[in-house]
Parts: structure tokens; sequence; C-alpha cells
């Protein structure tokens, strides 16, 4: 299985996922846990953070990266038969590149098709934040994450499209509930793909 972590910064993605991780290794599981950006291309998460750049060089190079990641990582540790949980994956590009920062859908999908080899995630969970918790709870904000309100407004308006549209593949979780909580509504969701 290959499941996701999506979300605004300070959803909780990163502790989330490492709890997951804890709780399938639990049930006998292996797993392989992985994020973007970094995960193809060591080098990537610097310049992404570092440089001023245009939407399209972010996108192309989350895209190198991701490319990268499908096919060094994610598509061996499957291979392999481990479950693969990534903190971040194509959703984000979606919502960050396409909503937050005004790129067209239909190009993204398209660099997108090939770059990830149209792997797609089996289930993804949506860690839900509204804008103003989200730049609240993040304490020093990087490059990418001094760009407002009204940014981070479009980037969780675009999740929540992305998850309507696939109804299916997206889990909707209200991040601001406590840890415990979020991490319960996450593995209850899973349980159901195993008896
Ligand atoms: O999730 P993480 O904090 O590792 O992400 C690093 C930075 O990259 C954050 O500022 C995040 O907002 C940004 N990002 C982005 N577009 C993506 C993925 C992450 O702007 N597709
Ligand atoms: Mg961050």
């Amino acid at each position: 299985f290959f499941l996701t972590l999506e979300g605004l910064d300070g959803s909780g993605k990163t502790t989330q996922a490492q709890l997951l991780a804890r709780f399938l290794e639990g049930k006998g599981i292996r797993v392989r846990l992985t994020r973007e950006p970094g995960g193809g291309l060591k080098g990537v998460r610097d310049l992404l953070l570092k440089e001023d750049l245009s939407p399209e060089a972010e996108y192309l190079l989350f895209s190198a990266d991701r490319a990268e990641h499908v096919r060094k990582v994610i598509l061996p540790a499957l291979e392999e038969g481990f479950w693969v949980i990534s903190d971040r994956y194509l959703d984000s590009s979606l919502a960050y590149q396409g909503y937050g920062r005004g790129l067209p859908l239909p190009w993204l999908l398209e660099v997108a098709r090939r770059a990830t080899l149209d792997l797609k995630p089996h289930l993804t969970f949506l860690l839900d934040l509204p804008p103003e918790e989200a730049l609240r709870r993040v304490a020093t904000p990087d490059r990418l994450e001094r760009t407002g309100l009204e940014f981070f407004r479009q980037v969780r308006e675009g999740y929540l499209r992305l998850a309507e549209a696939e109804p299916q593949r997206f889990r909707v979780v209200d991040a601001t509930r406590p840890v415990a909580e979020v991490q319960a509504a996450i593995q209850s969701s899973i349980s159901k793909l195993f008896p």
C-alpha cells in the first residue's frame, strides 16, 4: 500500500506519519517512511527553500525530486512488499503550485503523469487546518511559508477541492484536534483496509 499525508504547514503531517508507521509496524507490517521535498534529490530541498524561484521553476524542481523519489524509493519499496508512507506527494504540488501559485492544473498533471509514472496513492489523509491556525503553528517560517494568509487560504481551498474530486482516495481529518485523536481517526480508516 502507498499512503500519503497532505495538508498545510503546521498540520502535523510529520508527527502523524511517524505515529502511523509505528502503529503499522506493531501489526507486523514492514513500513518505509519517506517525505517530499528531498525524498528523491537531496539538494532540491535547500534549493527550493533558499532561492527566489518562479512558480514554474519551483514546480519543475518538485517534479524532478518526485521523479527520482518514485523510481528510487517508492516503487522499489512497494515491490519489496513494504507499505510506503510519504509525508507529502503530488497533491502538495497541485495545492501549492496549482491552487496557491496559480499554475494551470492541466500542465501540472501532464508533467506529473510522466514524472510519477502515474503512480497514485491508495489512500491520502488530508490533515485539514484553517489557514490562520496553520500560520500560527509555523514558528519560524521558511521562504515558502512566508507567503501569507491569502496564499494559505488558496492552498487549503485547493486541497479540499482535490479531496472532493476523489472521495474514494481522500480521507479528510480535522487537524485542529489533539495529536492522539487525529492519529485515532487515521488508524480507524486504515483498519478498514485489513480485517
Ligand atoms: O512539509 P515541509 O515543511 O517539509 O515542506 C517544506 C516547504 O515546502 C514548506 O514551506 C512547504 O510549504 C513548501 N512546499 C511547497 N510546495 C510543495 C511542497 C512543499 O511550497 N509542493
Ligand atoms: Mg514546513
